[in-house]
């Protein structure tokens, strides 16, 4: 069935407010299927999106960690049934023709489209979405703790194995949300020595209790690694945070690596004699591969990569995005419909 109107949290204006609204749904087109949420979790993406200037379309639904079942299919749908687990990421679709898409690298696609930002997100009790990019999430893993795996997860992993260390290399890992918290779990799981660092004693606590080596206040943290470890062979910064890159920077041994992996408008000076002389590699990193995403669920069925999550309705996802920014949520935060 079809319902008319749907609720969802939109996004009003650029940098306007998120309020949760009705909003009308439409008939699955050729290659679209309607999914009927089960959970989506909350994303600093979002706030991201929320704080731009300029917007490819507003109002605009945002949400792109959702889980759903298929409801209704569109024509021409191949891969998927009515009743079928699908999940939601920040790819809504790509142009499946570039060197880009041809190689694996699809994220990367100039002429993609991003759920939550340029089509409407996944913060919906009903949503229309193109079939192409849905993926298949396993029926054991329940909805609230699957939803963070499909951009915390996927990015945490991703960034890691951007990093390319072998088991007993060390990496930092600044920033403890959604995304921190799993990728302890990862590094852990990696066979990596993990030092977790954050701003709040409350996320550190938690890093503590996922198995970190080190938990480090921000403050100072490269130095701190510097004198306890003489540098990580990696730093993982997966919040925007200008100072955390800082930090991340300097808590390198030479010929280490820093991979970005947080969104945000502002800007970073590189230090380019230490660049130089110490051979620093420097990475972006954004979601990850079809196959990093499956692993993610696979091991998140085998109990690495679970996701701390507070559940909530749909109608405080508006006072929840604000405690997202002040940071108060620990872990991430799900809508459940
Ligand atoms: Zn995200
Ligand atoms: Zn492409």
């Amino acid at each position: 069935m079809i319902p008319s109107h749907t609720t969802a949290a939109v996004l009003t204006a650029p940098r306007g407010t998120i309020a949760v609204a009705s909003v009308p749904v439409a008939a699955p087109g050729a290659g679209e299927v309607l999914v009927r949420m089960e959970a989506c979790g909350l994303c600093h993406s979002d706030l991201f999106v929320a704080s731009l200037e300029k917007l490819p379309r507003v109002p605009i639904v945002l949400g792109h960690e959702g889980i759903g079942r298929v409801e209704v299919l569109g024509s021409g749908v191949a891969g998927f049934a009515v009743g079928d687990r699908a999940g939601i990421t920040f790819l809504a679709s790509t142009c499946g023709a570039c060197e880009l898409c041809l190689t694996g690298r699809e994220r990367f696609c100039p002429r993609q489209l991003n759920f939550g930002y340029t089509v409407d997100g996944a913060l919906a009790a009903y949503v229309v979405v193109p079939a192409p990019l849905l993926f298949r999430v396993p029926d054991a893993l329940p909805a609230a703790d699957a939803a963070p795996l499909c951009c915390a997860g996927w990015t945490a992993y991703g960034a890691l194995r951007e990093a390319a260390l072998r088991p007993g290399q060390s990496v930092a890992l600044f920033g403890m949300g959604g995304l921190g918290h799993l990728a302890i779990q990862y590094a852990r799981h990696l066979g990596l020595r993990v030092a977790a660092v954050d701003v709040s004693e409350s996320k550190l606590e938690m890093a503590r209790s996922l198995g970190a080596d080190l938990a480090l206040a921000a403050e100072n943290a490269g130095r701190t690694l510097q004198k306890q470890w003489g540098g990580a062979d990696a730093a993982i910064v997966l919040t925007g945070s200008p100072a955390a890159i800082q930090q991340a920077f300097r808590s390198l041994k030479r010929t280490g690596t820093l991979i970005t992996s947080g969104l945000s408008t502002n800007q970073y000076e590189l230090p380019i004699v230490d660049t130089v002389l110490k051979g620093i590699s420097i990475r972006g990193s954004y979601l990850g591969t079809r196959a990093d995403l499956e692993e993610v669920f696979r091991l998140a069925q085998s109990g690495v990569g679970r996701a701390h999550i507070e559940t909530h309705p749909l109608d405080q996802a508006p006072e929840l995005f604000e405690m997202m920014r002040r940071g108060e949520i620990l872990g991430r935060a799900v809508v459940v419909f």
